[in-house]
């Protein structure tokens, strides 16, 4: 049996089903009462703040402020612009009653900010001495979900979304890479997840967007997840706004704005990017305890309790996020297989002979030679160490994964195969009704246009068009 109490359904046998298990039982979500919405639990709203507080360091640190903007909106606002409404209004919640009264206008809970947002530039925007506008916020919103998963697809979510504006195409489009290179470099150096960079075809783009560009994890069943946006405005939401400038010969100009979001729903793709049949395994610089320390108390012994709360207080000066896990009348057994299921990184095993020898019991998460003993006095200066390589260690075993599940194809059966397993690389032509028959057929999406790609041209890998984007698209079954 692949299952026990403590245990989770081996992903091999049914990955959806190992997923809903380990969010809820490693204690990271609960289920909200109103349809799709989710309860962040301690354990999960750690993990959050983690990447949360580095993102904001990141943000800031290429010169964005952050402000708040209302959750709700008038509903006209998001009439504007015309793509935009289209696209959001089968996910919109709408307030029509308020303080005991019907409102004279309905008003949208927030599914994206840039209607409002776009409200504010056109008041504090007037000189091009006023450019770039670089906002950033941090908020939750609301889309309604009709099959709602927690962390991937939930009714409300929690996320950033960085608004600019521009002065012309150029700069905005620096800024649409500037945020997807920090996207970029989130997911890979804190998540361990190594992630495609590329641009959406038009289908796939952002409803009211010029260009939309991704960042495209591969989880461990093979499936894409689509884990950070940043999206080129053009002069569209400018024009639906009023959002202008005077240059320098006097003249009126539409500024160009981008929007960029990522949100709780990475907390989801860290969860399947890393973990395995007994549970959750986190990357050290985002695991919300980096070490568990499992005093061994037999027979009422404390002094191990001791020994484990001054190593804990030593691992803290390290700057190490340590927990030490002395809940009686439950086995060591037991704890190191919740903690495992759990996914901290390493875990400290202490008993009272370990203590006689002057060591404690390394056993690491994942990986060859994962347990061995180790020195309590060198114990807190070589942990900083052993973590990083523990994340360098997740960060090549996702690469290798994805690597080797992702194949360039040039005929239908060889695409076909592809993406059962993972992703394929193709020529495609760009033509919709050709994305819709293969995504019918297949389940499979165009995920991106990388940016990196090389440059080719031949015939689509489906209708035998000529090919379209001057480079391989790829296409796997997505989140
Ligand atoms: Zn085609």
């Amino acid at each position: 049996m692949a299952r026990d109490e403590r245990g989770v359904t081996a992903q091999s046998e049914d990955f959806a089903t190992w997923y809903n298990e380990v969010v809820f039982k490693a204690g990271l979500v609960d289920r909200g009462p109103a349809k799709g919405t989710m309860v962040i639990r301690p354990y999960g709203y750690r993990l959050w703040e983690q990447l949360q507080s580095e993102l904001d360091r990141r943000i800031k640190d290429t010169g964005h402020e952050n402000a708040y903007f209302p959750l709700l909106i008038p509903e006209s606002y998001l009439s504007r612009e015309a793509e935009h409404v289209e696209g959001f209004s089968p996910e919109l919640a709408v307030v029509t009653h308020a303080g005991g009264k019907e409102l004279e206008e309905p008003l949208v809970v927030r599914p994206t900010s840039e209607t409002i947002i776009g409200e504010m530039m056109a008041k504090w925007i007037s000189s091009h001495r006023d450019l770039p506008l670089l906002l950033n916020q941090w908020a939750n919103v609301v889309r309604w979900e009709l099959r709602p998963r927690m962390f991937l697809r939930t009714t409300e979510f929690l996320w950033q979304e960085g608004h600019t504006a521009h002065i012309d195409e150029t700069d905005a489009r620096r800024e649409t890479m500037l945020a997807l290179g920090i996207y970029e470099q989130v997911a890979r150096d804190l998540a361990a997840m190594p992630v495609i960079t590329g641009e959406k075809t038009p289908g796939e783009r952002f409803a009211g967007a010029a260009a939309t560009f991704t960042i495209e994890g591969m989880m461990r069943d093979g499936r894409a997840l689509q884990a950070g946006t940043s999206h080129y405005m053009g002069t569209n939401f400018a024009r639906a706004f009023g959002i202008r400038y005077t240059d320098d010969a006097e003249q009126q100009q539409w500024c160009h704005t981008t929007s960029w979001g990522m949100s709780t729903r990475m907390i989801g793709g860290v969860v399947m990017t890393h973990g395995d049949d007994k549970g959750l395994v986190f990357p050290p610089r985002l695991a919300p305890y980096q070490v568990v320390i499992v005093p061994i108390m037999r027979g009422g012994n404390t002094e191990v309790v001791t020994a484990a709360e001054d190593l804990a207080a030593r691992l803290r000066e390290t700057g190490v996020r340590v927990h030490v896990d002395a809940r009686p009348q439950i086995t060591p057994g037991f704890k190191y297989n919740e903690w495992e299921m759990r996914g901290v990184p390493v875990r400290l095993e202490l008993g009272p002979r370990d203590l006689e020898a002057g060591s404690a019991m390394m056993v690491k998460r994942l990986g060859e030679d994962r347990k061995r003993p180790m020195p309590l006095t060198s114990l807190p200066q070589a942990m900083p160490g052993i973590l990083e390589e523990f994340q360098a260690f997740l960060l090549a075993r996702a690469t290798e994964f994805r690597d080797s599940h992702t194949a360039s194809v040039n005929d239908w059966d060889e695409f076909t195969a592809a993406v059962s397993t993972g992703w394929a690389r193709a020529l495609h032509c760009g033509a919709a009704a050709c994305e819709d028959d293969i995504k019918s057929v297949t389940a499979a999406t165009p995920r991106c246009i990388p940016l990196d790609g090389e440059p080719e041209t031949g015939t689509c890998v489906r209708c035998a068009n000529l090919s379209s984007y001057g480079k391989r698209v790829i296409f796997g079954r997505a989140y």
